[in-house]
């Protein structure tokens, strides 16, 4: 999915999370889940397991620490829908939870991975996350299209309770 973009802050037009530019858009456009205010959720096109997602800013910014306060305070809605889901979907409240502050990527992901109370569920959810940063691996990692896209969209956007 991602074509390279250079490691600066500022290459927007190329940026696939940014919407103003036509890559970007068609990839938004195909994995979104939900937004608000200030975030795009979307579904990873290579999850680690069902319910993989990736929070992006609006906005077009490095990392974490140049959030804005109030970006910041829109990640509590967030992470409160993305529970929704995880309880109406999955039935747990566990997730591991990793932050991508530019690295890959120059335009900052939070990556939430639903997990269930099993130890062995767990553990296989790490398994896989070491597998998938292995170069050469990615190919374990089956790629969605984007009817399953949609279609698991939609399931979880039934799930989602307005607060
Ligand atoms: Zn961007």
């Amino acid at each position: 999915m991602t074509a390279p973009v250079p490691s600066n802050a500022t290459s927007i037009s190329t940026c696939v999370f940014c919407i103003d530019n036509p890559l970007g858009k068609s990839v938004v456009e195909k994995q979104l889940v939900f937004t608000t205010k200030y975030f795009h959720v979307l579904l990873e096109h290579k999850p680690i397991t069902k319910g993989h997602f990736i929070i992006t800013p609006i906005r077009h910014t490095l990392n974490r620490f140049t959030l804005t306060k109030r970006e910041d305070y829109d990640l509590y809605e967030v992470f409160k829908k993305i529970n929704n889901i995880y309880q109406g979907v999955f039935n747990t409240n566990t997730s591991i939870v990793y932050e991508k502050n530019g690295m890959g990527i120059p335009h900052f992901q939070i990556h939430v991975i639903p997990v269930s109370n099993s130890i062995l569920s767990r553990l296989w959810v790490q398994i896989k996350l070491i597998l998938i940063t292995l170069p050469g691996i990615n190919f374990f990692f089956r790629t969605l299209k984007e009817p399953q896209l949609r279609a698991i969209s939609t399931e979880f956007n039934k799930k989602i309770i307005l607060v």
